[in-house]
């Protein structure tokens, strides 16, 4: 697994990591078209009273879509309860549907997982603000009919495509978050730096976002990584040489790539020479569930332009085999 996109696991990180969150639309960093257009959605509800309407985000793991849920919520000025689609059964929903609070915010992480039941009792809930519960079986079963208050829906996912029609379609708003420029990841890199009380040079932090696969949870991870390193071996700064020494120990190469990816280039590479090699067995030789393959590890490979995806399986560029020093399958070299 991914040592800096896996979730967090130790309660101090968790911490850490919502310190580092910025809290109002003015503090987020790029993505700029949707900030716009957010901005003018929530004046909008503000000014009419009303709750927001749906909204979906969309995009790879660590790119700010709960961040974006929090900030709706503070910058709406209600509450939020929090839920990952997979756990969530019809009853959980109804009972949070039955408990929230005009224009409050439902945020849905995973949404695409969702499993049936719980998504269509969410349709009337989405559309009408109405909640059809059946009482019993067969004749004996009765509807019970609860209004709700307004509420948002915010959603997010990392696979957009699996979200079903009905479902998609009741979402007001959809959003697709990019990958951020590396000057976008330094000005997060130094803020994250100020937060944590760390001095860090200008070119350090760039060094950390050119290896920061376009991603602010990765950026974070890295500088707090990197601090460790600062502050263990040297005088607690950290200059770009520091920067460098912490990324080599952190063996994440100069696109950003961690071991993961590139064992997973040199399987396509030399396992399978060169591809098309399906995604299952791909995952079988890394030993890496599918869904990750393709959720977390694949999105930046495929930007990157070192993986295509074709209809018979992943292929490496000719650029990829050049990162990873792969011989061709001719057995020349590049
Ligand atoms: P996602 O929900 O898409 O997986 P998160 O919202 O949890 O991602 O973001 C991961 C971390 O990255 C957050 O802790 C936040 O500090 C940081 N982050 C994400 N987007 C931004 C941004 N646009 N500006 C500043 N920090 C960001």
């Amino acid at each position: 697994m991914s040592q800096f996109l896996a979730p967090d696991l130790r309660p101090e990180d968790e911490e850490i990591e919502r310190s580092l969150r910025p809290r109002r639309l003015d503090d987020f960093v790029g993505q700029e078209r949707i900030k716009e257009q957010l901005q003018i959605a929530l004046d909008a509800a503000k000014a009419r009273g009303e709750a927001l309407d749906h909204v979906l985000l969309a995009g790879p793991p660590g790119l700010g879509k709960t961040t974006l849920a929090q900030i709706v919520r503070e910058e709406l000025g209600v509450g939020m309860r929090t839920v990952a689609g997979p756990a969530l059964e019809k009853k959980d929903i109804a009972a949070i549907l039955t408990a929230i609070e005009p224009r409050d915010v439902l945020f849905v992480d995973e949404i695409h997982r969702l499993n049936r039941a719980a998504e269509e009792i969410l349709y009337p809930a989405l559309e009408d603000f109405r909640l059809d519960i059946i009482f019993g079986q067969g004749a004996a079963a009765r509807a019970l009919t609860i209004d709700l208050p307004p509420f948002t829906l915010v959603g997010a996912t990392t696979r957009s495509g699996l979200l079903t029609t009905p479902l998609r379609d009741r979402f007001g708003m959809t959003f697709r978050l990019g990958y951020y420029e590396p000057a976008q990841l330094g000005t997060i890199v130094r803020r994250s730096a100020r937060i944590l009380g760390v001095e860090i040079a200008d070119d350090a932090a760039d060094e950390i976002s050119l290896r920061s696969r376009g991603t602010p949870r990765i950026a974070n991870r890295i500088l707090r990584r990197v601090r460790d390193v600062a502050e263990v071996r040297h005088a607690g700064v950290i200059t770009t040489r520091v920067a460098r020494e912490a990324l080599e120990l952190l063996e994440v190469d100069v696109e950003g790539l961690e071991r993961i990816d590139r064992e997973l280039l040199e399987a396509v590479a030399h396992k399978f020479g060169g591809g098309p090699v399906g995604l299952s067995t791909l995952a079988v030789a890394l030993g890496e569930e599918q869904d990750t393959i393709e959720d977390v590890y694949e999105p930046y490979l495929l930007q990157l332009g070192f993986l295509q995806r074709t209809p018979r399986g992943r292929v490496i560029t000719e650029l990829g085999r050049a990162h990873v020093g792969a011989t061709r399958t001719d057995g020349s070299l590049f």
